[in-house]
């Protein structure tokens, strides 16, 4: 018991969803919001009768304390090094750490029992991203740590949170390198080659959360034509140009998507006329498109629903989204069809795209339902941490 650390009291009966270990106190569930205490302070949480539940970080908003431990345990650099440590034991046992896969996702918040911190690993460069104040004033803590942690090999940390950390907390969190710098930007992910640029790309600078099925897409792409919508790195169309493609078309909006694309094409298949990207907004080009022309499909857009309040006209993007790509696809076709957004549940989003194959009249059937990969695990009591949702799709 530190005697410098506030205790925040919980309202009567307020106490379940946190013996059960969810790792959230919303403020509704506090006696009063306290106006003495720091954003990103350490806080005891208690019951309405005494009896202290855990420690965790304070935040303003609908979300208040994020529980760091449920135990009587110190939130102090060795706190870090062994929850970084479990982190690291983990990803050793998925056998994700190997010369011909450097890139891993080796922290994800709640999944790893460290709420509002997400850390990718790109060889030798850790990318941190703070979602919590409290993670944002850890932050030289935890990167030390990582520097330190054995069985990896971390010689950079960068500290990306500018746009992570609650904008109304005033913290002027600078994107930059906490140690080291890096120069060697390339990582290397079952064995493909990837520039990452974490300095001026999108989240982390690469979504290792799709390493898994990429590794499937490339167990369909032989003799097809492909075609990545949202190709963002190219992530797929590099694992579709090793599984023996018969050409490749990537589409992203964003013209420095499309010239990152070329540059991993060109690192792994140098020469290789089989590949094409286009600039184009995705809804433009399927309109546009001939029928047929495809026989794989991925869509794998950005979060359509941000919050729970834009549901509804995120579920109709998916639909009209996968609409358009079962009108177009060949006889016997596939798609692959994503949505990121935390908001939109797997049932939810599994309705939108029966609703697009019902407005089609194609015939389609489910070949897998896919998620994300296991360095993004889920934990148990915190549901809300399964975000990826995916349907491998076989269209006559
Ligand atoms: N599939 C990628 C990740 C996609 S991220 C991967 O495996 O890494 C989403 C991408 O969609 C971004 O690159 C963004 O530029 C692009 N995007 C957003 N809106 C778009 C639109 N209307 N048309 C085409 N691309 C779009």
């Amino acid at each position: 018991m530190d005697n410098n650390i506030p205790t925040l009291r919980l309202r009567r009966g307020k106490e379940e969803s946190l013996d059960r270990f969810h790792p959230w106190v919303f403020s509704g569930a506090l006696v009063a919001m306290p106006d003495n205490i720091d954003e990103g302070e350490l806080v005891y949480v208690e019951t309405s009768e005494g009896r202290r539940v855990g420690t965790g970080h304070f935040q303003i908003g609908s979300i208040a304390v994020r529980m760091l431990t449920f135990e009587d345990e110190t939130i102090d650099e060795n706190f870090y090094r062994n929850r970084l440590s479990e982190a690291l034991r983990l990803r050793q046992a998925l056998g994700l750490i190997r010369p011909d896969n450097d890139a891993f996702r080796l922290v994800h918040g709640e999944g790893d029992f460290l709420p509002g911190l997400v850390v990718d690993i790109y060889g030798p460069t850790a990318v941190v991203q703070a979602h919590s104040p409290g993670m944002h004033f850890a932050r030289d803590i935890i990167a030390r740590q990582l520097i330190d942690l054995p069985g990896l090999d971390i010689r950079n940390v960068y500290y990306k949170s500018e746009t992570t950390l609650p904008y109304k907390a005033h913290l002027d969190p600078q994107n930059q390198y906490i140690i080291g710098s890096a120069e060697n930007d390339i990582a290397t992910e079952n064995g493909l080659r990837f520039r990452i640029d974490w300095l001026k790309g999108q989240k982390t600078g690469f979504f290792v959360d799709q390493r898994d099925n990429r590794s499937l897409l490339e167990h369909y792409s032989k003799g097809r034509r492909v075609l990545n919508m949202f190709c963002y790195t190219g992530g797929f169309s590099v694992y579709a140009m090793r599984g023996g493609a018969e050409r490749v078309t990537s589409v992203d909006s964003s013209a420095k998507a499309i010239a990152l694309t070329d540059a991993n094409i060109d690192l792994n298949y140098p020469g290789d006329n089989r590949h094409n990207a286009v600039a184009e907004d995705a809804f433009k080009f399927l309109d546009n498109m001939e029928d047929g022309a495809y026989d794989l499909i991925i869509l794998d857009p950005p979060a359509f629903a941000k919050h729970r309040s834009a549901l509804r006209n995120a579920l109709r993007g998916y639909q009209k989204l996968n609409a358009k790509a079962f009108e177009k696809i060949t006889s016997g076709g596939i798609i692959f069809t994503f949505s990121c957004s935390q908001a939109v549940n797997k049932e939810q989003f599994r309705l939108a795209v029966f609703s697009a194959a019902a407005q089609t009249g194609r015939k389609v059937r489910i070949l897998h339902q896919l998620t994300q990969p296991a360095d993004h695990p889920v934990n148990i009591y915190h549901p809300e941490g399964e975000y990826l949702k995916g349907l491998i799709l076989y269209v006559e």
